[in-house]
């Protein structure tokens, strides 16, 4: 692990009690994708990360260029050829008080990486994945990769203890948000591609962005506008995307079986082809 300029053994490394990414949340992190031990998408991850910290306030602890030199240290000394990369950024650590603290504190930056065997993912992606819905219970921001996670860990487990893999947010107007990790996609019975559009009630995902450039390029129509819980389960298909997931099918929502209740074409589809639209540094 990288922590605050040093590469630690994994077990060794730790942060300080009064960091504020430990006792508030105070703090913002990316992960990445690893590749045959590249990194993928980077650079949107980068963009991604800077604006998280311009939006709380979070000084820049290194230049992007820097943090990028660091991340694939980590991954080049775990040696991770499949897996994710994983920063985290704090504002610090002070004495513990709401407010942001007086004078420069020195932001805390944290690297880890770690391998994921690809036949996993493959292995649910050929299966398709269960989401369950839940409340939309988490605050306006989050458009912000703000480590603050509490109302999506417990969303993530209220799926695991009913036999899903992921939640679907649903807002008080009755569509569906985002996963409490992933963006939500349905494909509907005319072959459109829908997702929620990143104005509102999302998270503005890279692998989203990237989808979205390849579903231009592969020419499959595609609709940016909100859905609902029961347009779902009467859709072809969904799928959901994360950097950690790339495309996964979604083949059961809330108990209803969604299409074939197997993993679509487009959705199987678009995992394959997803990888040429990618950038690898
Ligand atoms: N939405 C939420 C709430 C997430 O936590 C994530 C990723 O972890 C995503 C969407 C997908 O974002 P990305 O494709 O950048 O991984």
């Amino acid at each position: 692990a990288y922590v605050n300029g040093r590469y630690q053994d994994m077990r060794d490394a730790s942060v300080n009690i009064e960091d504020r990414g430990y006792q508030f949340a105070d703090g913002i992190y990316e992960v990445c994708e690893v590749r045959g031990g590249k990194l993928v998408d980077m650079p949107r991850h980068l963009a991604r990360l800077q604006r998280s910290l311009g939006e709380l306030r979070i000084a820049e602890p290194m230049p992007l260029s820097a943090l990028s030199v660091v991340m694939h240290e980590v991954v080049r000394r775990n040696r991770v050829q499949f897996g994710i990369v994983y920063l985290q950024i704090s504002r610090g650590v002070a004495r513990r008080d709401h407010g942001f603290p007086a004078g420069s504190v020195k932001p805390s930056v944290v690297v880890t990486a770690r391998t994921i065997n690809p036949a996993k993912g493959a292995e649910n992606a050929a299966r398709g994945i269960k989401v369950i819905t839940v409340p939309e219970n988490r605050w306006p921001r989050v458009d912000i990769k703000s480590t603050a996670l509490l109302p999506n860990v417990l969303a993530k487990q209220a799926a695991r203890e009913a036999g899903a893999y992921e939640a679907w947010y649903v807002d008080s107007d009755g569509f569906v948000t985002e996963g409490s990790s992933s963006n939500a996609w349905i494909v509907t019975k005319e072959g459109r591609v829908v997702t929620r559009p990143d104005k509102s009630g999302i998270l503005s995902g890279i692998t989203r962005s990237v989808l979205k450039d390849a579903l231009e390029a592969l020419q499959i129509r595609f609709e940016e506008r909100a859905f609902t819980p029961e347009e779902a389960a009467g859709a072809a298909e969904a799928f959901v995307t994360a950097a950690s997931m790339i495309v996964m099918p979604v083949v059961a929502i809330d108990g209803h079986t969604i299409g074939s209740g197997k993993p679509g074409p487009v959705a199987l589809r678009l995992r394959e082809q997803f990888h040429r639209f990618a950038a690898f540094s």
